[in-house]
């Protein structure tokens, strides 16, 4: 059962990786790959930032959400992480793939995953796309204008629609209902038009806005996708699925499940199949990111004489760090190695209260360029030193950019703290 695998799962990391724990075999990855670069005599590029992903960490969270959310089916949102490797792990694992483009949605018909599996949940679609998913045979679709519906009829009058509606995520980090989701006060007119056009409305979503932190968004968000069921069955529609969105993250997933799961009981019924567009959940904790001093500037403070220094990492906020500006994150550094020792997982590479100060900085032009504005390390940072930062798996590669020349395309060691992930992905 899904307990006994949570209560066991610890025990195996030991026989399965000859290391104790997931951390363990995260700071092995990391210290291996540190071990063979030498930054005096490297080429340019042995030295980039890079990642180190658990699989593990990917399964372990897909094992969480059937134990608390066992009535809502995963479409994992690629725009998160389109890492190749998680998403075959969880097509292995049975998900469905919430996509947001072509580029997206070809990228998931290629792992010969079936299109039924996919759901092209934008509202407002490029119409090139629309014909494109419309030839692979991608049918589900969100939609939540009139606008649009006219071009599906034109496009694709054979999707299956859902009408997305606006939610309560002033709780949230990202909100996404100042841009998508119909009010309350439109669907009407939006499924007569539906009816009109003879389209096919099969189910409602909504996004309760990313990063949310108020359970009770899902209770409301629930309560009015029911009041849209049953205005939809007056017009004539038998609509058989409802979209739960994303919004879920690790730290508070277990109280949002509670929450979301006691609305679906009172509100939807048994027959009606759930699903849910997670991204952050699956994928945050799984991504751990390596980063190489190549700079320093040494500044005196002329009244106190204390010494503090500017530390310019090969990787900011036009790079992995796009999360601090898109998906407002506070990443926190700690120190991986100095003076060729490693700190990995020690009190004494984390952020120290009496000990030297630094500011961070990535290696663009730009003043904005600033990961952290002040840190303090019991260590005196150098260049040719490596700092790390977990929970780097959500919104961070993928909307890196080359800003100032620098790559985007930084790459992955992937480790597997699971023996199930092991197994699926054949690491064995
Ligand atoms: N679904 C849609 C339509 C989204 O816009 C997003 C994020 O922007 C997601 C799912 C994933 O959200 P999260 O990462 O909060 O789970």
């Amino acid at each position: 059962s899904l307990e006994s695998y949570f209560e066991n799962s610890k025990s195996t990391y030991i026989e399965l990786n000859g290391v104790n724990t997931p951390k363990q075999l995260i700071g092995n990855a990391l210290k291996e790959r540190v071990l063979n670069i030498d930054h005096n005599t490297c080429e340019p590029g042995d030295e980039d930032t890079f990642f180190v992903a658990d699989l593990g960490e990917v399964y372990r969270q897909h094992m969480r959400w059937k134990l608390n959310l066992p009535r809502v089916r995963p479409f994992y949102a690629v725009k998160c992480n389109p890492d190749p490797k998680v998403i075959r792990l969880l097509a292995e694992l049975g998900t469905g793939f919430d996509c947001a483009s072509k580029a997206e949605i070809e990228q998931v018909l290629k792992m010969d995953i079936d299109p039924s599996r996919i759901i092209y949940a934008q509202p407002c679609k490029t119409n090139s796309y629309v014909r494109y998913a419309a030839s692979q045979g991608v049918k589900q679709m969100t939609f939540d204008n009139t606008d649009e519906l006219y071009k599906i009829k034109k496009l694709f009058p054979g999707a299956e629609l859902f009408l997305r509606i606006s939610t309560d995520d002033s709780s949230s980090l990202c909100r996404l209902s100042l841009k998508f989701g119909a009010a309350l006060d439109t669907t009407d007119e939006l499924l007569a038009l539906a009816k009109e056009l003879e389209l096919n409305v099969v189910g409602v979503s909504f996004h309760v806005g990313s990063g949310a932190s108020d359970p009770f968004a899902f209770m409301k968000a629930v309560q009015d996708a029911r009041s849209i069921f049953d205005q939809a069955e007056s017009y004539g529609f038998n609509l058989h699925t409802l979209d739960v969105g994303g919004g879920f993250s690790t730290e508070t997933f277990e109280d949002m499940a509670t929450v979301l799961s006691e609305a679906l009981d009172t509100y939807i019924p048994s027959h009606v199949q759930i699903i849910g567009e997670p991204g952050r959940y699956y994928v945050a904790t799984a991504f751990t990111l390596a980063c190489h001093i190549i700079a320093r500037r040494t500044i005196k403070d002329p009244q106190s004489s204390e010494q503090s220094y500017m530390l310019y990492l090969n990787d900011g906020l036009y790079g992995n760090f796009s999360s601090i500006i898109f998906d407002h994150q506070n990443p926190v550094a700690q120190v991986l190695r100095t003076n060729d020792r490693f700190y990995f997982d020690t009190i004494a590479g984390q952020d120290s209260s009496d000990g030297v100060e630094y500011s961070i900085w990535g290696p663009t032009c730009d003043g904005i360029d600033r990961i952290a504005e002040s840190i303090r390390f019991d260590h005196t940072l150098d260049m040719g030193d490596w700092l790390y930062f977990e929970n780097m798996g959500a919104y961070t590669k993928c909307s890196a950019t080359r800003f100032n020349g620098f790559s985007d395309a930084h790459d992955v060691i992937y480790v597997a703290s699971e023996p199930g992930a092991k197994a699926l992905m054949g690491m064995i």
